[in-house]
Parts: C-alpha cells; structure tokens; sequence
C-alpha cells in the first residue's frame, strides 16, 4: 500500500544491507556486531538505539548460541519493535476537546513541509465529516499565509489571515472567536518556525499558548511538531530544541517517500519521550497517515 510505497527508499537501502550481512552468515562473532552496528548507523537508527539492539543481541547469543541468520534477523526486528513500543502497543490517537473546538498547533522551521501538512489534515478531518479551520498563523514567512489560502480551498475548509508581519497571537485570537462562535470542530494552527531566534520563538508560542488557555479550558490538544525525514539526524536536532521551547505532544515526519534515512524515527524515539502521530508519504491531499509503528518497522527490515 501506500505505506509500503512511501518506504520504499528506506526499506530498500536498510534491507538489502541487512540482506547483504546475512547472506554470508556463518556465526555471530565481533566482525558481525561491528558490521550490524554499521547498517543501522548509516540508516539514521542512531548510536543509542543502535547500541542497545547490538546489546541485546549479545545477550541473547549468549543465553542460546547457534541460531540461523533468520532467527537472528527476527530478533532484531523484535527487539527494535519492543525498544519502540516502550510498552505502549496502541496506535498514536490525537486528543481532542471532549467539549468543544479541538484546536492543534503545528510548529517547526520552515521548509520542513508545515503548511502542506496541515492542508493534508484538513483533508483528513474533512473526509471524517469534521467542521475545520485553519489560521495562518505563520505571519512572518513570505507567503506562508497564501500557500495555506490555496490549501484551503484545495480542501475546502475556511480560513483566517491576518495582514503578512502582523501579530500572530491576535490571529489566533480571530480564529478562535470564530471557531467557536461558527461551532468548528477543529481550529488547525500554523506558526512561524523561527528557530535561530528561539526567544522569540518562545515568547511567540507562550503568547499563542496563552490565548489558546484563555479561550478554550485546557487550550491546546496537540502541539504538533513537523520534521523532515529527508534531514536524518538534523530532525532530530531540531525536536530537541524545539521540545526546550515548547510543549510538543506528537510529532509528524514528512517526506519519508524521499529518503532512505527513515531509520531516524527510531533515534528519536529511543531519545525522546515523544509519539510519532502521522507520517507523510508524498506531496498529495492523501499522502499524510496514521504512525504504526510495527508496520514501519517489519517495512524497514522485511
Ligand atoms: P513549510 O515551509 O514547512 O510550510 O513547508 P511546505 O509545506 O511549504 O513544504 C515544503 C516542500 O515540501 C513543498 O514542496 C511540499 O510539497 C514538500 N512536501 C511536504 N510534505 C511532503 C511529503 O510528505 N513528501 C514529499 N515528497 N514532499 C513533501
């Protein structure tokens, strides 16, 4: 399915490596650690998660030697399924407002594929029979706000500007007085993602945040943060630092269909205590899916 197709470049560099280390395969001796080690490095899985999938593969060598290549590479996969997992086995769900207006921020750096994302969500929501809107919160980028005009009536849902340099807080606050008033479903935020100046940044949200707080009890449901899979170990960079400066609740890669290092969502999840919530597969309306992680994982090494 689509899934599959969307990994293709990842599946297709990890597992014909993995392929490659197998087809030789004699014994588990160090040259084989180090090679192992090797291959999940250069697929963006990252050193921590790599160390601990190469630890427990030790371990298990050790308790019960002699297994075939296959049951090690089934190992491999289980253990990388259960290192994911952390003991959480549902599917990432995206909270909503019980009471009202469920509104989502999204935020990251530009070019990282925010609006285009968010016009896929709308999309999404829309087809579930939701009522959207959207603000084009992201006043400082140069046409930021009429890309997002053209995903909304790509999609058909509503959306709230404001004058390009204007204050985005105010917007926000537009959005919400519509958004409850016109009984939305869903008020789906973009934001300017400034991170080379991350006091700004942080003030920004926090005022953003604020209104949120102020209009709707317990504000926002989901701070969403975008990331480019294409960027590797750079995406992950970037979730630190934007976790520093805001609340993030679920993140969103994008691009997966362009890249081979599709392993990071591995590395970021072994560092960071932060679901992957969708994935984006391509540049059209239905090209933004729910995050499985098994799926994905069985995708990278079958
Ligand atoms: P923003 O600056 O973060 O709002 O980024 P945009 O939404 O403008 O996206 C930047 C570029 O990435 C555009 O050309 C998008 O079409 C492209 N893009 C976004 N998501 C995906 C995806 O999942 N796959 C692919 N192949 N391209 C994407």
């Amino acid at each position: 399915d689509k899934f599959d197709k969307g990994m293709e470049k990842t599946r297709k560099s990890f597992s014909e490596k993995i392929n490659e280390l197998f087809a030789g395969f004699r014994e588990i001796d160090e040259d084989f650690f180090d090679d192992l080690e090797e291959v999940l490095i250069s697929a963006d899985v990252g050193f921590d998660m790599t160390i601990a999938i190469s630890d427990v593969l030790r371990e298990e060598m050790r308790v019960r030697p002699g297994r075939t290549g296959e049951e090690v590479k089934n190992i491999i996969i289980e253990k990388m399924v259960e290192i994911y997992e952390k003991g959480e086995i549902d599917l990432p769900v995206i909270n909503e407002n019980p009471n009202g207006l469920t509104v989502i921020l999204f935020v990251g750096v530009n070019g990282v594929g925010k609006t285009t994302t968010i016009g896929k969500y709308a999309y999404k929501l829309k087809n579930e029979g939701k009522k959207v809107l959207l603000a084009a919160g992201d006043t400082f980028r140069a046409g930021a706000i009429e890309q997002l005009e053209v995903w909304a009536e790509r999609v058909g849902v509503d959306v709230v500007t404001n004058a390009a340099k204007s204050d985005p807080a105010a917007l926000v606050f537009d959005a919400l007085k519509k958004g409850k008033a016109d009984h939305y479903d869903y008020l789906l935020i973009d934001t300017a993602g400034r991170l080379q100046n991350k006091v700004n940044l942080m003030k920004e949200l926090e005022k953003i945040n604020r209104i949120i707080e102020r209009e709707i009890p317990g504000g926002a449901s989901e701070t969403l943060l975008v990331l480019d899979a294409t960027t590797g170990q750079n995406a992950l960079i970037q979730a630190k630092q934007f976790k520093e400066t805001t609340n993030v609740t679920g993140l969103i890669l994008t691009k997966l269909d362009g890249t081979a290092k599709g392993g990071v969502i591995l590395a970021i999840r072994q560092e960071m205590e932060i679901p992957v919530k969708f994935v984006g597969l391509g540049e059209g309306l239905n090209d933004l899916q729910t995050f499985d992680p098994e799926q994905y994982i069985y995708g990278l090494v079958k």
